[in-house]
């Protein structure tokens, strides 16, 4: 029985697996009125809500905690606060009930987890807060095939939101004012497998001072942002040959994303996987399901102490060891 500790960015989320069954996914997420998230101010929600989650967790599986064969923690990347409290959370649990960790990169636990859906060899269109990734498998290591060049897409679209005053989390309120819009013309910017978002920001921001609507911004930014996304995954899997996308991320709860990704299969052919919305957000349970296929595969930290957080570990740093 493993579990696992997600703590990257805003969610704390505890998940308990055992033999690839989820067996609890309880998460406390950070979140403000306006403005965006604060590193500081997150780590210390997390160090709030830590042990409320973690026996939340163990009661819904219905677990002693003396079942636990070792924790996995999410070692990277992420905001240094946020690792930082997780890590020290993570091994003052190890060392109460003397089990190791398993450190695990937050990218592949995102991948990794879409085997639940029946994803075998996919490409993932990985669409989170910070990270927006085209990631697959090649050769021993996950690779990336193409990311964006500035910011993530939910970092992007809570930055529109957050010129409009409409609170963090902005992704499903823009998906909400989407719905009323109609499309106006703006940049669409994609190099090869590459994308970027600042582009589109400005213009976005500077149309809305001429007075175009909350709304039809956006609808286009939906449209456009979303687009450039479908064309690289698509790109990633006429390259790589693979016949299976999967979603990942907390943008990919976002209905036309999704839509946009199953047209975009169906019309090549390919199958499209989306898990479950508690699995696309940031989790403990992927953190957990990952920690258990490592340490299986014979994975793990004894020697706790010299474990360190990697805020900048890329996905394709990752010595995939357990395939
Ligand atoms: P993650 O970092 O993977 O937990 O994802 C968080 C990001 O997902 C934030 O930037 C949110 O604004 C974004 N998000 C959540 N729900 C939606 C949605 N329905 N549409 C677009 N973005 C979303
Ligand atoms: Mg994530």
């Amino acid at each position: 029985m493993i579990i696992g500790i997600e703590t990257t960015a805003h969610t704390f989320g505890v998940g308990i697996v055992d033999k690839g069954k989820i067996l609890a996914n309880e998460k406390d997420a950070y979140t403000t009125e306006s403005g965006g998230i604060i590193p500081m101010d997150a780590a210390t929600h997390h160090k709030e809500v830590s042990e409320k989650i973690w026996k939340g967790a163990l009661e819904v599986a219905g677990i002693d905690e003396d079942k636990i064969d070792a924790i996995a923690i999410s070692q990277a990347p992420g905001l240094p606060p946020c690792l930082a409290e997780g890590m020290r959370f993570a091994k003052k649990k190890a060392k109460e009930l003397d089990v190791p960790l398993v450190p695990i990169n937050h990218c592949v636990a995102h991948l990794e987890i879409g085997k639940i859906v029946g994803a075998k060899d996919p490409v993932m269109l990985y669409a989170s807060g910070a990270n927006t990734q085209i990631i697959a498998y090649a050769e021993g290591k996950y690779r990336v095939f193409g990311e964006t060049l500035d910011t993530g897409i939910g970092n992007f679209i809570d930055n529109f939101a957050r010129y409009f005053d409409l609170g963090f989390p902005g992704g499903p309120k823009v998906e909400k004012l989407a719905k009323e819009g109609k499309y106006i013309e703006v940049p669409y910017t994609i190099k090869g497998m590459d994308v970027a978002f600042s582009g589109l920001l400005t213009k976005l921001k500077q149309l809305y001072e001429k007075g175009e609507s909350k709304e039809d911004l956006a609808f286009s930014l939906q449209e456009t942002a979303f687009a450039t996304l479908v064309e690289a995954a698509e790109r990633a899997l006429a390259h790589t040959g693979k016949k299976e996308l999967l979603l990942g991320g907390g943008v990919g709860c976002n209905a036309r994303l999704q839509e946009m990704c199953k047209l975009m299969c169906e019309e090549r052919g390919a199958k499209f996987f989306v898990p479950e919305r508690s699995l696309l957000v940031d989790n403990g349970a992927m953190i957990a399901y990952l920690g258990e296929i490592m340490f299986n595969a014979g994975i793990r930290v004894e020697d706790i102490d010299n474990l360190d957080i990697d805020s900048r570990q890329r996905t394709d740093m990752v010595d995939v060891r357990w395939k």
